[in-house]
């Protein structure tokens, strides 16, 4: 659905070029939930704001649903904009409008009569879940509705592609989830390709299929989250994890210096993740294990373990091997 080759974009100013984003090349397929997760500056907003065109790329070659944005001409570029929805953290509602009148807005500019608008306004306030909040004002909205708002007016035109800069940097967590939850199901509903941004691994890890992560403008890592989130390569997609894990690495070192036995970290994926795996090994091999840390928990809907264990005694080499053949995966963090 999205392809960059080689794009770049410099930003020209006072003191000259400034290089936002370094040649990258990424695909976006249709239908996917991908995430674009980075520090403050590192040129997240950039990347996705050539997609549609409120910036220009400076270089490479862009293709949004099998069209080159760098070649559309100004009716080309509308096209790609009724076909390209977008969302902002602050809303960007107009406070004088109701929520209807705002989400109505896109289908005036596109030239539909009040009659179709009408009727396509409708059908989008039960998409969001908002019937009963059409003639209210932005004002008397709590922050989650208004991002519904900006959901409905954003899909009013019936985009293939949703961009959401920061949607729920704005919001409570609870919020945060209840927003989330609604664009996973837009995905899951109505084949919606989302690309999203933001700063949150979690966020990443609760609704995205794939990510890219970027650091000062540079793509770092990008791939299936289940391989990004689970093993991060890149120092910068690291410490997003450890964030996002609450992982008190002080504590973790001082555990590690009063266990004796070798330190694991085993990664359960899908089915597994359920299954008394470890008490079987330890069993058959004579092991004893202590649990240093661990969670269980999801990646979207596929679920995950992940557990540092210390092994004494026994054949550990045996529990080792055993381990990985039944499919998990073993890192050894101390041998
Ligand atoms: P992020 O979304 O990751 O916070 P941005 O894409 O907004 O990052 O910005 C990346 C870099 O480009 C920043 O250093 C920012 O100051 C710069 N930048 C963004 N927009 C412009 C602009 N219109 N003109 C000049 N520099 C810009």
């Amino acid at each position: 659905m999205i392809q960059f080759r080689a794009v770049h974009k410099s930003y020209s100013g006072p003191q000259g070029e400034f290089v936002a984003l370094q040649p990258l090349d990424l695909d976006i397929g249709a239908g996917e939930v991908f995430g674009v997760i980075g520090h403050s500056g590192a040129g997240k907003s950039t990347l996705v704001r050539l997609i549609n065109r409120l910036e220009p790329h400076s270089g490479g070659r862009l293709l949004v649903d099998g069209e080159e944005v760098g070649a559309l001409d100004a009716a080309g570029l509308r096209a790609l904009r009724r076909r390209v929805g977008m969302i902002f953290q602050h809303f960007n509602l107009l406070s004088a409008r109701t929520v209807a009148q705002n989400i109505a807005f896109p289908l005036q500019l596109a030239g539909r009569t009040p009659q179709q608008a009408d009727a396509r306004v409708r059908e989008l306030l039960a998409l969001v879940g908002l019937e009963s909040q059409a003639d209210k004002y932005p004002a008397q909205l709590s922050g989650g509705q208004k991002q519904r708002v900006g959901i409905a007016r954003a899909l009013a035109t019936g985009p293939k592609i949703l961009l959401c800069d920061e949607a729920t940097s704005a919001l409570d967590p609870q919020t945060t989830a209840a927003v989330l939850d609604l664009l996973a199901r837009l995905n899951r509903e109505l084949g919606l390709t989302i690309v999203l941004i933001t700063h949150e691994m979690d966020v990443v890890r609760r609704v995205c299929d794939k990510v890219a992560v970027l650091d000062a403008g540079r793509l770092v890592e990008s791939g299936a989250v289940t391989d990004v989130f689970l093993h991060p390569q890149h120092p910068t997609t690291r410490r997003f994890v450890a964030e996002a894990e609450h992982v008190d690495e002080e504590a973790q070192t001082r555990a590690f210096a009063q266990v004796q036995g070798r330190i694991l970290r085993l990664t359960f994926l899908g089915e597994d993740t359920h299954k008394p795996l470890l008490a079987q090994v330890a069993r058959a091999t004579g092991i004893d294990y202590s649990l240093l840390s661990g969670r269980i928990d999801r990646i979207r809907e596929t679920p995950y373990g992940q557990l540092t264990v210390a092994l004494l005694g026994g054949d550990i080499d045996a529990a080792q091997a055993q381990l990985t053949a039944a499919g998990v995966h073993v890192q050894v963090l101390r041998a």
